[in-house]
């Protein structure tokens, strides 16, 4: 195995949480990262909105700013500490008001507006459930989690309630309230206006008694490989949030932080709301989309510290500026007060690692984790030199392995036993031993799923790794993803990974494709930067571009140009539609499929 190592910068800004791994894991405990939260006065128990909001107000730090919230038309919004506490307890107490109580579920469809956060950490108070939806959803993929997470309550728009939710209302007999933020709801039959409740309420909430196994979140999974499952989060997951926060995004009390994940997603729920938020933190919050202009520009005028993002993200942003070409775009913002950037979501390529350091001088850190886990479990740490294309290392607090496969790709599990993987290098199913707070306590309504998901003392990831001999974690592909070509097993991403260091590659989803000798050939579909004619000249080259990176075993045999990748509503490459498309099989479950509707 091969790699470039990034080396940590020799003389940080701000001293790093973690710069001695060994040391770090070895004094770690999560009993004792339990203690450093305060939990519920009295010892009522751990409240995750208590964590995050009112202790920061008990602590004197009320004054302090919990939001800056950029709109659409650029106008910035600031929250402070103080007045989310009492925001969220008025949403606490309409909550209340309307019997909805204890593990009843409050969904959202929203976009990124300040009520949000109220919406979230007010339900967190009232020891409600919190299930955000993505805004972008359509119709279907709306009223199929609304039904699946047996939602009481949802908040949203006038206009999202008028395109997605009110033709199917009567179908949701269990959905009893529908809050509805902005004006308009006096038009909609059957709703109530937020604000109206939200004013009459009183500002200051005792939090109920709350055991840290009580349910707070439902999350979704992203349908990367199949029809999304409702993973359920309790309060403890805090503890979790708090300290690999610390550790993977080395965040720091007075950082200004921006996680540009929604919060309709797990990384913008955990990382862009709960660990910001109980670290005391600024979070900045973009009500926009994704435009390299506006991104470079709220990184300069935020004057943000940490980014948290995703490979996709980078992956835009190389396309307008690449590592070799000027750098005029970035260039021309002021970006000194950034000092960390990390990433997941998706394999991050060596390329978008060294990118960063050389376009906007700090290297991206990749990290791992899934919705299942709740938290950061595998991470490059501000501290520690990076080695480009691996994920890093477990988090103090996580016991990781890898398994040996069996036929199926997945973990083999004979007689209930499984086997660690001995050979550095040896691909397998990365698994996690249960036992850090914040991981799934099952599928909502599927315990044939969530058993699973478990064996012999572990919990199964379906991803697939290879450890090296020093303990580094280096991602191969999903299970449901990896080809089997001539006796050969092959992970998507190593491909990819290289045809994305062509200056003409923009990006590529790689599949294999059936073929009665091989078994599977290695198909790549890719799309180009600007500049660059899809043709036979072009493609000619790059399947040579392949074969002297990868080797004729691994290297793409077909190349196809396809500009409109399909992602999922989180960014992610849906090889599993190529496949489908491909082989001209159904698509399956595509409700999470970026283009299905318009943006909302
Ligand atoms: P579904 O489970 O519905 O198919 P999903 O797995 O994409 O969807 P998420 O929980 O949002 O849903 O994503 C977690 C997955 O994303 C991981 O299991 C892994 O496959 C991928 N992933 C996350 N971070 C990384 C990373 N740093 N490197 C490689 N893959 C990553
Ligand atoms: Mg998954």
């Amino acid at each position: 195995m091969s790699w470039q190592t990034v080396r940590k910068d020799p003389a940080p800004r701000v001293p790093p949480n973690l710069d001695d791994y060994d040391a770090a894991r070895a004094a770690f405990s999560w009993s004792a990262a339990r203690a450093e939260l305060d939990g519920l006065p009295g010892g009522q128990g751990l409240n995750i909105a208590h964590e995050a909001v009112d202790r920061h107000v008990a602590t004197g730090r009320g004054e302090a700013l919990a939001l800056r919230c950029v709109g659409r038309d650029d106008t910035v919004t600031c929250v402070t500490y103080r007045e989310l506490a009492r925001s969220t307890a008025r949403f606490a107490h309409v909550l209340r008001e309307l019997g909805v109580g204890r593990g009843d579920r409050v969904t959202t469809l929203l976009g990124r507006c300040p009520e949000l956060y109220t919406v979230v950490l007010g339900t967190l108070k009232n020891t409600s459930v919190l299930c955000p939806l993505f805004s972008a959803f359509g119709p279907d993929p709306v009223a199929q989690r609304l039904r699946l997470g047996d939602a009481r309550v949802l908040v949203t728009t006038a206009e999202l309630y008028r395109r997605k939710v009110a033709g199917q209302r009567e179908r949701l007999p269990g959905l009893r309230h529908v809050l509805i933020v902005d004006e308009g709801a006096g038009e909609l039959p059957g709703t109530l206006a937020y604000d109206a409740l939200t004013a009459a309420a009183p500002d200051t909430f005792a939090i109920p008694p709350t055991s840290p196994d009580d349910m707070a979140l439902l999350h979704f999974t992203s349908g990367t490989t199949g029809t999304p499952k409702g993973a359920v989060h309790v309060h403890e997951a805090a503890v979790a949030h708090f300290a690999t926060a610390r550790y993977a995004l080395d965040l720091h009390p007075d950082d200004v932080f921006w996680c540009t994940a929604d919060p309709g997603w797990v990384t913008g729920m955990s990382y862009g709301v709960v660990a910001p938020l109980m670290h005391g933190v600024t979070v900045v919050v973009d009500e926009g989309d994704f435009d390299a202009r506006r991104w470079y520009r709220i990184l300069a005028e935020q004057r943000v510290g940490v980014w948290y993002t995703a490979p996709t993200a980078l992956r835009m942003l190389m396309r307008t500026t690449p590592r070799d070409g000027p750098h005029d775009l970035p260039g021309s913002f002021d970006l000194h007060a950034l000092r960390f950037i990390a990433s997941v979501g998706e394999p991050l390529n060596p390329e978008a690692v060294l990118w960063g350091r050389d376009v906007l001088g700090l290297p991206v850190h990749d990290n791992w984790w899934q919705t299942e886990t709740g938290a950061i479990m595998i991470a490059n740490f501000a501290g520690c030199d990076i080695r480009a294309g691996s994920m890093g290392r477990p988090l103090p607090g996580v016991e990781a392995t890898v398994l040996r496969r069996g036929e199926d790709g997945r973990a083999l599990v004979a007689d209930g036993r499984v086997t660690e993987v001995q050979d550095p290098g040896e691909e397998g199913e990365l698994a996690l031993r249960p036992g850090w707070p914040s991981m799934f306590r099952g599928y909502l309504h599927d315990e044939r799923r969530t058993e699973a998901a478990f064996a012999d003392g572990w919990y199964l990831t379906g991803d697939l790794v290879r450890r090296d001999a020093d303990g580094w974690y280096w991602f191969v592909g999903r299970a449901d993803d990896v080809i089997k070509s001539a006796g050969h097993l092959i992970g998507p991403f190593e491909v990819e990974s290289a045809l994305m260091e062509h200056p003409a590659v923009a990006e590529a989803g790689v599949i294999g494709r059936p073929d009665a000798v091989a078994g599977n050939v290695v198909k790549a579909f890719v799309s180009l930067r600007p500049g660059f004619e899809p043709g036979a000249p072009i493609r000619r080259e790059l399947l040579a571009f392949g074969r002297r990176r990868l080797g004729p075993a691994v290297a793409p045999r077909e190349i196809a140009f396809d500009q409109h990748l399909p992602h999922t509503r989180s960014g992610k490459v849906m090889r599993r539609l190529l496949r489908a498309r491909e082989t001209g099989l159904p698509e399956g479950d595509t409700s999470t499929l970026e283009s299905t509707e318009g943006s909302a």
